[in-house]
């Protein structure tokens, strides 16, 4: 039985390095329910973007003795702002959408987030009372959440939703987690990540953009790009696609101009 006297420690960081995102709170009192949710679950970083009002005595009042997330929470102008220096983002939903990626169950986004190779920092996005998240802030997100509901009465209130997801989060932290969930659309690999870097490259120096004997600091840069946490296999296979493409073509031009320029057309 864990003692409740001695929790066991939190290892894995992740509590330390996920911050809470609400995008143009209308109502200060959701902003101090939320700081008090994941207060509560060991969170503590709250960033706000556009909050209508802030600070506010009714945040500090709801946020009942979690105060000091509120005066350390960043306000900041945009979702792009906010979530600049995160390797993950998460963003949540009440709708069903038709999204280009998985939509993920708390405990389900938990568990995929702790599987990730990557220790930076994680973002939980979270929309406004009204309308929640416009289509291109989730195109921002990595995954989406949407915490399961009766399918009829699906959208719950702010604070409780940061409630669920920080709780979840808290429980994989702990080392609780269920297994990850199995991707239909798997991660690209490290191996394939770096191979897709090295067809840009020579697609690159094909057509004249790159040049291998002066290389500058496009190859760090394609390296940090690709290591952006997300690419799927199936894009990389796209983007490898089109480079050979490239290739293909390039390489028909420049046969041509060469036997024009020794005279064979
Ligand atoms: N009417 C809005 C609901 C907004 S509720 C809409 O249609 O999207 C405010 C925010 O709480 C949402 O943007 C989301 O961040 C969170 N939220 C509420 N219900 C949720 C659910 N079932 N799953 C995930 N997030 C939810």
């Amino acid at each position: 039985m864990p003692d409740p006297e001695n929790p066991p420690p939190v290892t894995s960081g992740l509590l330390s390095r996920t911050r809470v995102v609400l995008v143009e709170t209308s109502h200060p009192g959701n902003i101090g329910a939320a700081a008090r949710a994941m207060k509560t679950m060991g969170l503590r970083q709250l960033v706000l973007v556009r909050p209508r009002l802030f600070p506010s005595a009714e945040a500090t009042a709801r946020a009942s003795g979690a105060d000091d997330l509120l005066q350390a929470a960043v306000v900041v102008e945009s979702l792009e702002a906010a979530i600049a220096d995160c390797g993950l983002v998460l963003g949540t939903t009440a709708r069903m959408r038709h999204l280009e990626w998985p939509v993920f169950a708390p405990r389900e986004a938990a568990a995929w987030t702790l599987a990730q190779p990557t220790s930076g920092d994680v973002a939980l996005v979270f929309g406004r009372e009204q309308s929640g998240l416009a289509n291109e802030e989730l195109a921002l997100c990595q995954r989406a959440i949407r915490i399961p509901t009766a399918p009829d009465f699906s959208s719950l209130n702010l604070g409780q939703a940061v409630q669920i997801c920080a709780y979840e989060f808290r429980l994989a932290a702990l080392g609780d987690a269920v297994p990850p969930p199995v991707e239909e659309d798997p991660l690209a690999t490290p191996a394939e990540l770096a191979a897709l870097v090295e067809h840009a490259k020579r697609a690159m120096a094909t057509v004249d953009y790159y040049d291998p004997a002066r290389p500058k600091l496009l190859p760090v840069r394609l390296q940090r790009l690709v290591a952006r946490p997300g690419l799927a296999r199936s894009e990389v296979q796209i983007l490898r696609g089109f480079l050979t493409g490239v290739e293909k073509l390039a390489d028909g031009t420049l046969a041509t101009r060469r036997k024009r320029d020794i005279g064979e057309e």
